[in-house]
C-alpha cells in the first residue's frame, strides 16, 4: 500500500521482523522506509498525536487505547490532531 501524501502518525511495520515506525514530522517526500532489505507496509492506522497549545509540544500515542488518556501540559489539556 502506498500513499503519496506523508501523514503525521503513519506507521509503517517491517513483514520480516517486525519493527515498526511512526511519523513525527510529515515532509512533501516519498517516505518509503526500509527494514531488513525490504520495503515497510504501511499500515491502516494513524497513532493519535495531541498537541500542547501553548507551548506546542507534542505527544504521541503508540500503542493501547486512548479511552483514558487525558494528557496534559501547561496545566492545559493537550489537544488532538485532527488528521
Ligand atoms: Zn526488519
Ligand atoms: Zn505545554
Amino acid at each position: 500500500m502506498k500513499s503519496d501524501k506523508v501523514l503525521k502518525g503513519q506507521v509503517y511495520f517491517c513483514p520480516v521482523c517486525g519493527a515498526e515506525v511512526s511519523v513525527i514530522r510529515a515532509g512533501n517526500g516519498n517516505l518509503a522506509p526500509v527494514c531488513c532489505n525490504t520495503e515497510m507496509i504501511l499500515k491502516a492506522v494513524l497513532n493519535p498525536v495531541y498537541y500542547c497549545s501553548v507551548c506546542r509540544s507534542e505527544v504521541m500515542v503508540i500503542c493501547g487505547n486512548e479511552d483514558n488518556l487525558e494528557p496534559k501540559c501547561c496545566n492545559r489539556i493537550m489537544k488532538r490532531y485532527i488528521t
